[in-house]
């Protein structure tokens, strides 16, 4: 997928100039809000079901390399293979293999972030294999070529009306009317594309390292189909999914769904450990699980940054936050959006201008309040700033014509003498280029600029005021 954040200014600028889209945004983020406070609310203790969420991550991540070595065990021992990928490339090297060995000619894939952040669908479809999105939203974007918009409603961006033309046009049906009628067309496009898949290929919500099985939750049947019907089964996962035990898994599942979708619990949860066994009349011959790294482990050595890692992937905090709901999925520029895409983004894609995603965060804290694992979104999102400010070694970091000003700034604040002074020149410099706050004189290349604008009448500084104040006695 092309990786185009740093383009992010125009992007936002347009979609906030989109009606359309700023009308479906505002729609569905408070449907999703709503529904996850409601579920939420029903729970006896939520803030210590959350605790215990948080728990299980960070019980996780202190373990990773033991539980990582379980999973592949145990995953072989139920007579699956294992394949650890180091980066994008080798994952779908390793994935392309398989299908070239196979002889696959078609695939169908569930919904996966993380295949989205590798490319796989076009490199796969490069090499002669035809790759069908199962889910509702993944297959909408598939038909329109765009990438998902948000974590778990991949096309939260389009309306009924928008989907009805696009499967009029790319699949030649009659318009339909109705969110049922639309269904039924994606049901028969899919329903015979399950049935001539050789390999199904899905992410993965959880991996459990004691019983190496994957953990799927889904709401429209298209993962148990995409995992037991075609002949090979690929689980692409980062290497964060690993959680110990089934104990956990049920603690993660008690507040996934709900975070995601406002449910108890999603309509399928597939716990899926290997491959057919002798006997079964269902799943696939052969079982391969991908354990990508992809700058993971970079993040995990970091202890200011390793909380990132313990994201599972709700999209609650897309949901709440106030940049999200006016810019869209769309404007971030890659795979992740939202709060957690502003975090995740420049540690992934280094190399890439994301600089901009932390700094295009009001730092409200609405995310770090619904985050069913409490991550501390804020904290994070300030981590990624100082880094990409302050370290000129980071691939992608702030560049130098943005340091500059901010740091000069940084400079004044920290010493508070140079601070007054400087003011005190720019109040007089004020009275005679912007007299009560409008331009009289603006120089190249600030002339177009000042024309237009009014800029705040500087004053005294507070700090210098309050010491002048006489203190006057209360009234009796
Ligand atoms: S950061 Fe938290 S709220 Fe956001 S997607 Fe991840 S788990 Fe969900």
């Amino acid at each position: 997928m092309e990786i185009r954040t740093q383009q992010f200014r125009a992007l936002a600028g347009r979609a906030i100039l989109d009606e359309r889209l700023q009308a479906n945004l505002a729609r569905l983020g408070v449907r999703f809000k709503t529904l996850r406070d409601l579920a939420f609310a029903q729970l006896s203790d939520p803030e210590g079901l959350r605790d215990q969420a948080k728990a299980v991550k960070e019980r996780s991540m202190a373990n990773l390399p033991y539980l990582l070595e379980t999973l592949e065990g145990r995953v072989q021992e139920a007579g699956g293979y294992v394949h650890w990928a180091r980066t994008a490339q080798h994952a779908r090297a390793i994935i392309g293999g398989l299908a070239k060995r196979h002889s696959v000619r078609s695939a169908v894939k569930g919904k996966s972030m993380v295949t989205e952040e590798i490319g796989l669908n076009d490199h796969l479809a490069g090499l002669g294999v035809d790759v069908w999105e199962t889910d509702l939203g993944e297959f909408i974007i598939q038909l329109a070529g765009e990438p998902p918009s948000h974590i778990i409603a991949p096309a939260i961006h389009k309306n009924k009306e928008e989907i009805a033309e696009l499967f009029a046009s790319r699949l030649g049906v009659p318009k339909a009317e109705s969110p049922e009628g639309l269904t039924e067309i994606a049901r028969e496009a899919l329903r015979r594309r399950f049935l001539a898949a050789d390999m199904g290929i899905t992410g993965a919500n959880m991996a459990v390292a004691e019983t190496g099985s994957i953990v799927l939750l889904e709401n429209e049947g298209n993962i148990r189909l995409s995992t037991t019907v075609p002949r090979i089964h690929v689980v692409l996962m980062g290497i964060e999914k690993v959680i110990p035990t089934l104990e956990d898994m049920a603690v993660l599942l008690a507040v996934l769904p709900r975070s995601a979708t406002g449910q108890k619990l999603s309509s399928y949860v597939s716990i899926l450990t290997g491959p057919r066994r002798e006997g079964e009349e269902d799943g696939p011959e052969e079982f391969h699980l991908v354990i990508l790294d992809n700058g993971r482990s970079r993040i995990m050595a970091d202890p200011h940054r390793r909380e990132t890692l313990h994201c599972i992937r709700c999209g609650a905090c897309l949901n709440v936050c106030p940049v999200y709901r006016k810019i869209g999925g769309h404007s971030y520029g890659w795979v992740y959006s939202g709060p957690i895409g502003s975090v995740l983004t420049p540690q992934l894609v280094t190399g890439h201008a994301a600089w901009m995603l932390p700094f295009a965060t009001t730092l409200c804290g609405a995310c770090a309040e619904v985050c069913p694992v409490k991550i501390d979104l804020p904290r994070l999102l300030l981590t990624m700033r100082w880094r990409l400010m302050e370290d000129p070694n980071w691939d992608g970091a702030v560049p130098i014509s943005h340091r500059i000003p901010i740091s000069l700034f940084g400079w004044l604040a920290a010493h508070p003498r140079v601070y007054f002074a400087a003011a005190t020149a720019m109040r007089a410099a004020q009275r005679v280029l912007a007299p009560g706050g409008r331009w009289r004189l603006s120089p190249p290349p600030l002339a177009a600029w000042g024309r237009k604008r009014h800029i705040p009448v500087l004053v005294r500084p507070f700090s210098r005021r309050w010491s002048r104040i006489e203190p006057t006695a209360p009234e009796s």
